[in-house]
């Protein structure tokens, strides 16, 4: 018999619902993927709920309702001063994870190259190569994650269509810099290239740290395609609701492709999520800060465990250093140790890279209740005096 698609079939389970089946199988604290465990705004939800039954709820349009696109475009303009237009600048995806897809298959052709930054979130690399596209591969230095801009520069070439940025970061919390952003847009200029910024985490940053959509820079404007996930937002990871905000010259082809992958998204989550969008200052600042204790919560409990903890600036995610446990195998290895043996599990860094990567570090989510946070490090305190006694 034939083959199916070689590169689908080689292709392995995503680590997330790796750990997260080993978690459920050993009864551990979930601190690998990325998922709150309380439930978004109560007034999101029950306008969902509401939406489900005022009888609408057949095919919305294409690109969107109205009221969700319209909501973009003014959240686009309230919190990042963004000039989108709401009826041909704005396509809503079944979450960001469509939004990344759809954005990579309107941008390129065979061929085409595309720079990407390691360490870097699952689906980019396979949806890249299911395109017949090549990646170019950045490297973030650790433990900073350091910009190197000339080897940045140097993967930029004639054939470069897009770069793939990831700001705030997924698995670092590095939020990249004005100045960081401002190089990556002369690049852009200087090679004719395109940006797809997935900036899912773009309300969860960390005072002093600042987001900066690359869009609103300088000649951005028409080379950018702007990812948001109201999962991400509303701290309702399951709803699926996404949005591209660009020019109309990329959007129009974005939504030539989302038409083809699902062509609509619920009309009842989009709906309720138009109603999120619209939530005053205080919701997003809540939302921030909150999150900013609990990084600063689980930060001193890891470190009080025996971890040595990197800054993390925004998303979900901090990254620690386990060499202190002295444990001689991978980070895939330490995870599954701390799972089984710690009930505590999280995600080895080495899954957000090919190739050759480093293997002490494991990225912890602080999404989570804070005695659930105090619990996992109690329990990872225990592990590492018994491996020490
Ligand atoms: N991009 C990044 C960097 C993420 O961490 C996630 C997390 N799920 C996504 C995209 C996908 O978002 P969604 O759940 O809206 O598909
Ligand atoms: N983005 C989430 C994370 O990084 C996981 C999403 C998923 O499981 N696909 O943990």
């Amino acid at each position: 018999m034939k083959s199916p698609n070689g590169l689908l079939a080689a292709l392995g389970t995503t680590i997330f619902t790796t750990m997260s089946a080993l978690a459920v199988q050993h009864g551990a604290i979930n601190l690998g993927q990325g998922f709150p465990d309380t439930e978004g705004p109560a007034d999101v939800v029950q306008a969902a709920a509401a939406a489900l039954l005022d009888n609408r709820n057949q095919y919305p349009p294409l690109t969107g309702t109205a009221e969700l696109r319209q909501a973009v475009s003014a959240a686009n303009r309230r919190f990042w001063g963004l000039d989108i237009d709401a009826d041909r600048g704005v396509v809503v995806t079944s979450g960001a994870t469509e939004a990344l897809a759809a954005c990579l298959m309107a941008l390129l052709d065979p061929g085409d190259e595309i720079v990407l930054i390691e360490p870097l979130y699952d689906t980019y690399l396979p949806v890249v190569r299911m395109l017949g596209a090549v990646p170019k591969l950045v490297r973030l230095q650790p433990p900073s994650w350091t910009l190197p801009r000339a080897e940045l520069a140097a993967a930029f070439g004639p054939r470069t269509k897009a770069i793939l940025l990831n700001t705030p970061m997924n698995p670092t919390g590095k939020v990249f810099t004005e100045g960081e952003l401002g190089f990556i847009a002369s690049l852009l200029q200087q090679h004719d290239a395109y940006a797809i910024c997935d900036e899912v985490y773009e309300h969860l940053v960390f005072a002093p740290a600042r987001h900066v959509p690359l869009l609103g820079l300088a000649g951005m404007a028409d080379r950018c395609l702007r990812i948001g996930s109201a999962g991400k937002t509303f701290s309702l990871t399951g709803w699926k609701v996404g949005y591209v905000s660009g020019p109309p010259s990329l959007v129009g082809v974005v939504a030539k492709a989302h038409q083809n992958l699902t062509f609509t998204t619920p009309p009842n989550l989009q709906r309720a999520v138009a109603l999120g969008l619209a939530k005053d200052d205080a919701y997003f600042a809540a939302l921030a800060e909150g999150l900013m204790g609990k990084r600063n919560r689980l930060g001193a409990g890891l470190r009080d465990a025996g971890f040595d903890v990197l800054a993390s600036d925004g998303s979900y995610f901090v990254i620690a250093d386990f060499a202190a446990f002295g444990f001689a195998g991978t980070d895939l290895a330490f995870c599954r140790h701390i799972t089984e043996h710690a009930g505590v599990a999280a995600i080895p860094v080495s899954a957000f890279y090919e190739g050759d990567a480093p293997t002490h570090w494991i990225r912890f989510a602080f999404c989570k209740q804070d005695s659930v946070l105090d619990e996992a490090c109690s329990r990872l305190k225990r592990l590492r005096r018994a491996v020490a006694a």
